[in-house]
């Protein structure tokens, strides 16, 4: 049998794999739990934050981090919180970098809000970025203010055309909320297209109390995709992530437009990632609490062993699936913890 040289861990290092046989070879990390927004939908507004004692330090970060690409990990994205927030965050990207050039790693990336791009955007794609995930949920001023409560548009629009300017490609991730702003799904389409970026779209997921029942805002994509269908030619595409987007071309546009369902399609069977939050507890699904504490474990040693161990056990743990659900209204979020926690 072929084995295929870019899909091989470390010599010598065992590769991840799942208790269902599913290869492990994706980590998002959260790099910071804090935010320079107050999305509605991901956090309220008096967010109590970690202590920083809690939080790992980047060299810990770049020690978990290393540890998962010596095993077989191709691509690493870092988010939050907001990623770029946090002092020494462009040191950080700077010293996993060498796992691109090294050709351990497909792809370092990150999830962003674009409020910090303008100044970032030149040194990210020196490092070696090429891509960003910015998230915009709408580009009209007052709605952003009221969606992000912090934010402001400009600031986000100057970030990208920075982003752009740069040479990173961006792909916007938009979260469809009924009633907030389903109307501007297409408007984001259009705008996407003559601007180049391609485009996801997210359902609302009941992760942590935000001070609001989210059975109010949430928008089966289903339903918008076939919506959408009526005016615009969306050509599917075979190109999985292993993640939970599936993704057509749009044939007037050119960009290609991806569809997140965790509640409305089970995208479980295929996934290949886990996550590690800021305070670096391995979560193995977004949507389970199965996890284990590595923080502890970089602590007290100061070789990988125990380290690697504590992650094969996290491996054998990797729940089959999540069970979201948003059809009963008051109903607890499905966990407790917020995305800025695990890591969106
Ligand atoms: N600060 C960065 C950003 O804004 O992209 C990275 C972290 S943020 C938690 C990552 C993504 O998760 C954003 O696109 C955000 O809109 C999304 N998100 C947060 N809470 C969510 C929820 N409950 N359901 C669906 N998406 C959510």
């Amino acid at each position: 049998m072929a084995v295929d040289v870019l899909d091989r861990p470390e010599a010598g290092a065992q590769p991840l794999i799942d208790g269902y046989g599913r290869r492990v070879t994706y980590l998002r990390v959260s790099v910071t739990d804090r935010c320079d927004f107050r999305c509605v939908y991901c956090m309220p507004e008096h967010m109590t934050f970690l202590p920083k004692a809690e939080v790992l330090s980047l060299e810990e970060i770049d020690r978990i981090g290393s540890a998962f690409v010596r095993r077989g990990v191709r691509k690493l994205r870092l988010t939050g919180g907001e990623p770029l927030v946090r002092r020494g965050a462009m040191d950080l990207v700077r010293s996993l970098s060498r796992h691109l050039r090294s050709g351990a790693l497909d792809e370092l990336t990150l999830t962003t809000n674009g409020s910090q791009l303008a100044r970032f955007a030149e040194e990210l794609v020196t490092t070696g970025i090429g891509r960003v995930n910015v998230s915009l949920d709408t580009l009209d001023p007052e709605r952003f203010a009221r969606i992000t409560r912090w934010g402001r548009l400009p600031q986000v629009l100057d970030g990208i055309a920075a982003a752009k300017a740069a040479g990173l490609s961006v792909k916007i991730n938009m979260v469809a909320l009924k009633g907030v702003n389903e109307d501007e799904i297409e408007p984001m389409l259009r705008w996407c297209g003559a601007a180049g970026h391609d485009l996801t779209l997210i359902e609302t997921m009941p992760l942590g109390e935000v001070g609001e029942d989210r059975a109010d805002r949430y928008l089966p994509l289903s339903a918008v995709r076939r919506d959408l269908e009526k005016r615009w030619t969306l050509e599917p595409l075979p190109l999985s992530t292993g993640g939970p987007a599936r993704y057509v071309r749009v044939a007037e546009t050119g960009q290609k437009l991806g569809f997140i369902t965790p509640l409305t399609h089970n995208f479980c069977e295929s996934c290949n990632r886990v996550r590690l939050t800021a305070t670096g507890t391995l979560y193995m699904c977004l949507g389970q609490d199965d996890a284990v504490d590595l923080r502890a474990i970089v602590r007290a040693h100061a070789d990988d062993g125990a380290l690697n161990e504590a992650i094969d056990r996290a491996m054998a743990a990797k729940p089959k699936g999540h069970d979201f659900r948003i059809d009963r209204r008051g109903a607890a979020p499905a966990v407790a913890r917020h995305m800025s926690t695990t890591g969106g």
